[in-house]
């Protein structure tokens, strides 16, 4: 399972590629990944100033295209911000299993919630469908995780976060990118630099976008000629229905079914890199929980069990695809699908979550990547974030003792590890 971000609102478009890279194989962000050197660079910028920084920054800024004087405006008074630095280095001890962020992320509040913004945004929502051909749930579900219906946009100045990240962050090749694209919203005149708010990773506005994101895919669909992702609704909905639309978004394809396994089932197939036929899966005995599984036999789809074998199943199709595009948690997109569908009346699951296991904790997710090293197995760099290479790993070690192949981490996986040495 990936690790569920820590709160439910707002993508964690920074995280997600740090997390999309420790996992490598898994599918791609809304942001460009860093590049390796970052960190190097980082040591280096710790010996200027801010202000010297600022300096240097500024002439790269210009050469990009950013005129002097939206650069001084956007940079007037700002300081480095010391609670992005803490956010951007924070490892949790603990992530919440995927139940428990599904519980606050899908609740029968924000369920109540989004069916009154789709009845208040019916008709910007119509126009949204015939533009974009995305349906209207999928877009307020994604508007409720992002930012509560524009309730919960963060309230920082994006270009002190920004510039914060690009001088002392983990990242800051990264930073200075998204920091340009801000300018160069900041230059077009979009908005001004006083309403410009986020995360503190730089995502803005109801759709959390980053500034390079907002640059490719936020639209005016109000028609007052500024694309105002704080502000209009409008323009929120359509961003996010434009950004799917560009992610393979297919109209009238299910996001994915929740379905039952037969006995004895590999669940080594289980694994977002492997893609068949609804066929194909129909095939090897998989039947979807309600109804049937879709009318395309041809859809393609991938098996997915978010807490192991023993947990709920999901077929997932290429709408699911195009929702980790927005935010590479698949923790995350199976909230999005739950949500859309509750908001249909649907979204209840027939399978049970394995709620009496406890999360390891990033230790111990250190120790089994460490003890799989040890033992041979290949779960690329211990680094505490379990991705495909240390499921990949896992799975192996599972087939090797007879064990169900699901690549899901528990203690009891743990203590056979540790008993093995
Ligand atoms: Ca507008």
């Amino acid at each position: 399972m990936r690790k569920p971000v820590s709160s439910v609102v707002g993508p964690r478009c920074l995280l997600a590629v740090a997390l999309s890279l420790a996992s490598l194989g898994v599918l791609t962000s809304c942001t460009e990944p860093p590049s390796k050197d970052s960190v190097t660079a980082s040591q280096a910028q710790s010996t200027q100033s801010f202000a010297q920084w600022r300096e240097g920054f500024r002439t790269q800024a210009l050469t990009a295209g950013i005129r002097a004087d939206t650069f001084d405006a956007a940079f007037a008074g700002i300081e480095p911000d010391e609670s992005v630095v803490t956010a951007d280095r924070s490892q949790p001890e603990f992530t919440r299993p995927v139940w428990q962020y599904l519980e606050s992320a899908v609740s029968p509040a924000r369920v109540r919630n989004g069916q009154d913004r789709l009845l208040q945004n019916a008709q910007a929502l119509q126009r949204i469908d015939t533009t974009y051909g995305v349906e209207r749930e999928a877009v307020v579900a994604i508007w409720g995780m992002e930012s509560n219906f524009g309730q919960q946009m963060g309230s920082k100045n994006v270009i002190r976060s920004l510039a914060t990240l690009a001088y002392e962050g983990r990242r800051p090749d990264f930073g200075r990118g998204q920091l340009i694209a801000a300018l160069q919203i900041l230059q077009h005149g979009d908005v001004p630099v006083s309403n410009m708010i986020g995360s503190w990773a730089g995502a803005m506005g109801q759709t959390q976008f980053i500034p390079t994101t907002y640059n490719r895919y936020a639209v005016d669909f109000d028609g007052d000629g500024r694309r105002d992702i704080w502000g209009s609704p409008d323009d929120a909905l359509a961003s996010t229905a434009n950004y799917l639309s560009s992610s393979g978004w297919q109209r009238g394809l299910s996001w994915g079914f929740e379905v039952r396994l037969p006995q004895g089932f590999d669940y080594a197939l289980a694994d977002m890199d492997i893609r068949k036929p609804m066929s194909e899966w129909q095939h090897l005995g998989i039947q979807a929980v309600a109804g049937a599984l879709s009318d395309n036999t041809q859809t393609h789809a991938s098996l997915l069990l978010p807490a192991g074998y023993r947990g709920p199943a999901f077929l997932v199709t290429d709408n699911f695809r195009a929702i980790l595009k927005y935010n590479n948690s698949t923790s995350y997109a199976l909230a999005v699908g739950l949500l859309a569908d509750s908001l249909k009346g649907g979204g209840q699951l027939a399978g049970q979550w394995p709620v009496g296991d406890v999360p390891l904790s990033r230790n111990e997710r250190l120790e089994l990547q460490n003890l799989l090293l040890s033992r041979g197995y290949q779960p690329g760099t211990a680094d505490g974030i379990i991705g495909g290479n240390t499921r990949r790993a896992i799975r192996t070690y599972q087939q090797s003792i007879g064990q169900p192949a699901d690549g899901y981490p528990t203690l009891d996986l743990l203590k056979d590890l540790r008993a093995a040495q």
